[in-house]
């Protein structure tokens, strides 16, 4: 393109110097022919003139003198003066009057000379003949009183008459031949001079044809992204100023790119390559960088570790994955002893998706988790032991390459393609306590190789708010938790309350409350000493814990006393449960310091809607409950009545 705008500058500036000069040789040549022509004509007439005054006065002399018999001889000789072919003189009628038809050697007028005796006007033509071009005048002889002698001295006529007329004829082929060589050289010089007219200008207008396409190509490389040109200065005029200038551009374009780049791969480990349009690299980083950053805001105000997660997953899939994208997230266990499942592309329910099941049982089988590095299949597809393509995934031979495939998939192509591993870690105080797994189909490998500077960007943001949410979460769970036996805590309880009311409310079902407190359990601490009443505690927790269903909530209500809240429940099932509760810690014995030691537990119940109207107000009947078993022998289960209430009143 640019080679063509030169060319096509080039072929104007030539095409207008072809068209002038052939203008300027035409105009010339017409000009100086028609000038040659005229001056031809000009001289010719001027010659002939002359010639016939010289004639006339020979003529008068010789009838003076009595010669005039001789003057045919005078007249052949004057026909061999060069150029001039024929001299001849007719006489006029006014003549012939006076002296008679005396025609002997004399010539008899024809039609031009008719014209002019009777006229008495010159008549001039051109004749081409056999390639010669002749020049034909004839030329009046008219009387006048003039000079002397004079032609009315021999001639009775008066002043004016026509007495004669001399016909000459001469070749002027030489002249038109000087006018064609003049024409010629003239031609000549004018095409020399136009060719160094048009050498100059080229040298002149090279410069500008030279800038111009570089600037073309300068233009056209920064449009590819290249700003790395040079336009050469080839002047010192405005041409190189022009040349100048554009360098200065281009540079400052070509700096001031480097420079957003270094200070955006220091945000984003992320490679130019150098056949990169580097403008729309830089605009794709920049805009990447961007959302990057809004979503880092999003994720900040998010409330929960969950919300965190879902949104990284969602904004990965949506950018990278276009909405495909398998991810699962595990956590790590307190004890960092196993790995949950949280979510499979946030369903909350799923398993253990592409990896062995043992993963979840013994951790340090997840290559991810054992290193506490980024895995990254994409690279090294066999880098996890444990990552597979699933129990109900069987492996098949494709184009030569084990992939695997869905069983009764029906071959989708889709579903056969091989799968590699990105699994990054999020550390929890230095260890790993989360992952999040990404599955990579075969047809999504070199898309997200390319934006996998990106994802490790959002990884990288996303792990310091998570390790705040994991804090705080871990901070308001032991908040509401009891350290000593792991149990809720009154706090969790007076929080969790609302919850338990209105689902009990919305679904119309029955909510127990069971109040448990150890019998004569100061006797331990008095004993065998505080620990060892915490040892009771503790075996105390454990056993209720293994009694209810993990829908029910077990609360350490105070020092020894426990609660058990039993949702979606009825009376005769809180009294087995209960009674169950009673019979184990009865027959629960713990071996302390070489000592065995054995409690009874006392248990109230009261049931919320069934016995009161208020949650809190069934809390207070199942202490009554409580507070009636302890008084009619302690290790026993008493539900809630009417009149203990009553009874408690009156003290
Ligand atoms: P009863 O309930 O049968 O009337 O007799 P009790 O001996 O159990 O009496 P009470 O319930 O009043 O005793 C509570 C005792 O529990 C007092 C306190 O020392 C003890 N205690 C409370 N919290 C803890 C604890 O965390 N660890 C230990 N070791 N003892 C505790
Ligand atoms: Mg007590
Ligand atoms: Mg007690």
């Amino acid at each position: 393109m640019s080679l063509n705008s030169a060319r096509t500058l080039n072929f104007k500036v030539s095409l207008f110097f072809i068209v002038v000069s052939i203008v300027l040789i035409v105009v010339l040549t017409a000009i100086t022919l028609f000038a040659f022509r005229q001056f031809s004509i000009n001289t010719a007439t001027e010659h002939l003139r002359t010639a016939a005054e010289i004639v006339r006065v020979h003529l008068t002399e010789s009838m003076i003198t009595g010669t005039i018999d001789k003057r045919q001889t005078f007249l052949l000789r004057l026909a061999e003066v060069q150029n001039l072919k024929t001299a001849r003189v007719v006489r006029s009628p006014v003549v012939d009057m006076q002296f008679g038809e005396n025609r002997k050697g004399e010539y008899l007028p024809d039609e031009i000379e008719k014209k002019v005796l009777k006229t008495g006007k010159s008549l001039f033509k051109t004749i081409e003949n056999n390639g010669e071009i002749i020049f034909r005048g004839t030329i009046p002889y008219i009387a006048n009183l003039e000079g002397s002698p004079n032609c009315l001295q021999c001639h009775t006529a008066k002043s004016g008459d026509v007495l004669g007329a001399i016909t000459m004829s001469m070749s002027i082929t030489s002249l038109r031949h000087n006018g064609v060589v003049t024409v010629s050289g003239i031609s000549g010089v004018v095409i020399v001079a136009v060719i160094v007219l048009f050498i100059l200008l080229s040298y002149l207008f090279k410069p500008i044809s030279n800038t111009a396409s570089d600037i073309e190509r300068a233009v056209q490389d920064a449009i590819n992204g290249n700003f790395r040109n040079e336009i050469k200065k080839q002047t010192n005029d405005e041409i190189g100023m022009i040349a100048c200038d554009m360098n200065r551009l281009l540079k400052f374009l070509n700096d001031g790119l480097e420079k957003i780049n270094s200070y955006i791969s220091q945000l984003v480990d992320r490679k130019q390559s150098t056949h990169e349009n580097q403008l729309l690299a830089t605009i794709d980083m920049v805009k990447n960088m961007t959302q990057v950053s809004q979503y880092k805001n999003a994720i900040e105000e998010d409330d929960t570790k969950l919300d965190v997660y879902f949104r990284l997953i969602r904004t990965l899939n949506t950018k990278f994955f276009q909405g495909q994208g398998e991810f699962s997230i595990f956590e790590v266990s307190t004890d960092g002893d196993e790995l949950h499942p949280v979510s499979y592309s946030e369903n909350m329910e799923a398993s253990c998706r592409w990896c062995r099941q043992k993963i979840l049982t013994y951790p340090k089988s997840c290559r991810v988790f054992h290193t506490a590095h980024m895995i990254n299949g994409l690279i090294q597809p066999d880098i996890c032991y444990s990552f597979r393509q699933n129990d109900d995934v069987i492996d098949l031979q494709v184009d030569g390459e084990m992939v695997s495939a869905e069983m009764n998939d029906g071959g989708k192509r889709e579903e056969m393609q091989r799968r590699y591993p990105l699994c990054f870690p999020f550390l929890k105080s230095g260890v790993v306590g989360s992952i999040v797994q990404m599955v990579v189909k075969e047809s999504d490998r070199d898309r997200i190789l390319s934006a996998l500077p990106y994802i490790k960007v959002y990884m990288a943001d996303t792990a310091p708010v998570l390790e705040v949410r994991r804090l705080m979460e871990t901070l308001r769970e032991s908040s509401l938790r009891d350290s000593m036996t792991g149990l809720n805590n009154r706090r969790f309880l007076e929080e969790y309350a609302d919850t338990l009311i209105a689902s009990a409310r919305r679904k119309q079902t029955h909510i127990a409350i069971l109040m448990l407190d150890l019998d004569h359990f100061k006797m331990i601490n008095d004993t065998h000493g505080h620990d060892a009443g915490d040892a009771v505690l503790k075996a105390l927790a454990n056993v209720i814990k293994a009694t209810v269903r993990s829908s029910d909530i077990v609360v350490r209500y105070g020092g020894e006393e426990f609660m058990v809240v039993l949702q979606d429940t009825s009376s005769a099932y809180a009294l087995s449960v209960a009674e169950k509760i009673r019979s184990m810690v009865e027959s629960m014995k713990i071996s302390y310091g070489g000592a065995t030691l054995q409690r009874t537990i006392s248990i109230g119940i009261a049931d919320f809607p069934g016995d009161s109207k208020t949650f809190w107000q069934a809390v207070k009947f199942a202490d009554v409950a409580l507070y009636n078993a302890k008084a009619t022998g302690r290790n026993r289960v008493v539900h809630f009545t009417r009149d203990m209430w009553r009874d408690s009143q009156q003290y």
